[in-house]
């Protein structure tokens, strides 16, 4: 059993992987495969966590929890040390990345840049927790008190990740949660488990108590529901479909979550948008990861005043991106996370065809890869319309009055992010008031993410924030503190 995930070999295989509880990597039951996305090889062998070793990573977590976290400057150096570790290791990372999520190169290496982002925040966040003061004198009688707040860890903390960001995001749970003073219990994805492991190598090497990092693999079915029945978990930290996290929520009872899931996110192009500026950027959030991001663009509202502009410089730009090999330097569009989904995607964008709907760019796929691809006329109950697609595909509908792009766009039952393209301020805020999504962007896709920022969704989309400011805040407890 391999300790840590190195860089595949030659013939692009890995010595079989462990689990890692207490520090060290453990055997464990069942092996599973992971593959490479683009030629589907088996890259390495991945052992399962067995119930007993989940409910020994969870039971060290909380010896680890009572015996107390490091102080804040202390956890603040780890994470300091963590960064510079994520950097000196890009090479592996992106090796590793290419490999089980099928990412292209820039698709590597931003998520690299944005994990080095997230785990330095989180290391000048460790620092900041603090809480109020209770202003007493406000209320007759209790003047001669003092109060005040202070904000302390919650206890173990379960964080199950999605394949389609197996670093930032992963990063965006545990980092936080150790920052707030939490150990942690992660299982990623079985899609994509080896990123997580070099993660976790490098957080032990970065200085985090053995025992207060642990990494399950195995199947959501399983191990996933083995976390989730353990009572002694304090809080979950979950990214994934809304279908998984409804189910977490409801076997965590009165224990605390943060849900972060599905979406089917609209960007809208209003006649005075400046379209050299909005159309690039809507290109790229749309098409990048092959459209595995919960913020993709999958409707774009654009007045009826420039839809054929839209569609055919849109179109234009889907056609000139290149698909196919992640490995490619020239590549902006790799595969999908399984032949199996980009066949799902390809059969939606089949009935929008059937019905009526013309295909401007893409609608072909070479296995995993499915080509950029850009729809119009499409019509009300048409799957690339109504469920998330998670695929390079993009709908266009035009729309005459803003109001009722709007309405249309609050009418899926998801609400994580919208974009607004516009010159008039007026129409922005306006739109920005009544789009009941997490987060508005004006002149910004439905994708655009800053990793300091507060990021959540409303309705079927969850409930809680990403972004180590406001995750800290979810991630520990307030407790109050008064003197007479
Ligand atoms: P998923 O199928 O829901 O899986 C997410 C994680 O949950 C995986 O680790 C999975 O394990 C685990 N899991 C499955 N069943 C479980 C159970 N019964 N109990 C506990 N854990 C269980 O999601 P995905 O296909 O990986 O990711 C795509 C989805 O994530 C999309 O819907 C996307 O919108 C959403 N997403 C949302 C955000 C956001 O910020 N809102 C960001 C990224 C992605 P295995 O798969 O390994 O079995």
């Amino acid at each position: 059993m391999s300790d840590t995930p190195q860089v595949p070999t030659a013939d692009g295989t890995l010595p079989p992987l462990g689990i890692l509880i207490g520090g060290r990597w453990l055997a464990g039951d069942e092996p599973f495969p992971v593959s490479d996305k683009f030629t589907g090889a088996t890259i390495c062998e991945v052992a399962s966590a067995s119930k007993m070793q989940v409910s020994d990573a969870v039971a060290r977590a909380q010896s680890a929890f009572l015996k107390g976290p490091l102080q804040p400057y202390e956890r603040s150096r780890v994470l300091d040390r963590l960064g510079g570790l994520l950097a000196s290791h890009r090479e592996r990372f992106r090796a590793l990345m290419v490999a089980e999520a099928g990412f292209t190169l820039a698709d590597a290496d931003g998520e690299i840049d944005r994990a080095i982002i997230t785990v330095r925040l989180c290391a000048e966040e460790a620092t900041r927790i603090v809480g109020d003061t209770v202003p007493f004198g406000s209320q007759p009688g209790a003047g001669g008190r003092l109060g005040f707040t202070i904000r302390v860890p919650l206890g173990v903390v379960c964080a199950i990740t999605p394949f389609n960001s197996p670093l930032n995001t992963v990063l965006h749970k545990i980092a936080p949660a150790f920052a707030a003073g939490n150990p942690v219990v992660l299982k990623p994805s079985n899609l994509t488990p080896l990123t997580s492991a070099l993660l976790c190598e490098l957080f032990l090497e970065a200085g985090v108590p053995p025992d207060a990092l642990a990494l399950v693999h195995g199947a959501g079915a399983t191990v996933g529901s083995w976390l989730v029945e353990d009572q002694t978990v304090a809080f979950y930290t979950f990214t994934g479909s809304t279908r998984v996290g409804a189910q977490i929520q409801q076997g965590a009872g009165l224990r605390r979550t943060q849900m972060e899931l599905g979406s089917i996110a609209s960007t809208i192009v209003c006649a005075d948008a400046d379209l050299d500026k909005a159309l690039p950027k809507i290109a790229n959030a749309a098409f990048r990861k092959a459209g595995q991001v919960c913020t993709s663009v999958q409707r774009l509202y654009v007045h009826e005043a420039i839809i054929d502009e839209v569609n055919s410089r849109l179109a234009h730009l889907a056609g000139s991106m290149r698909a196919g090999n992640p490995r490619d330097p020239d590549t902006r569009v790799g595969p999908m996370i399984a032949v199996a989904e980009a066949e799902r995607a390809l059969s939606w964008i089949e009935q929008a065809r059937l019905g009526q709907a013309r295909i401007l760019q893409g609608g072909t796929r070479d296995r995993a890869v499915l080509q950029p691809t850009v729809i119009t006329a499409a019509q009300p109950g048409m799957r690339v319309l109504e469920q998330e697609i998670f695929a390079p595909c993009v709908t266009t509908l035009p729309f005459r009055d803003l109001n009722a792009a709007v309405a249309d766009a609050n009418a899926t039952p998801f609400g994580l992010a919208a974009g607004i393209f516009t010159a008039d301020i007026t129409n922005a805020f306006a739109a920005a008031r009544t789009l009941r999504f997490g987060a508005i962007h004006i002149n910004e896709t439905s994708s655009a993410r800053a990793d300091a920022m507060p990021f959540g969704g409303v309705k079927a989309s969850g409930f809680g924030h990403e972004g180590p400011r406001y995750a800290i805040r979810e991630l520990t407890e307030e407790r109050l503190i008064t003197v007479n």
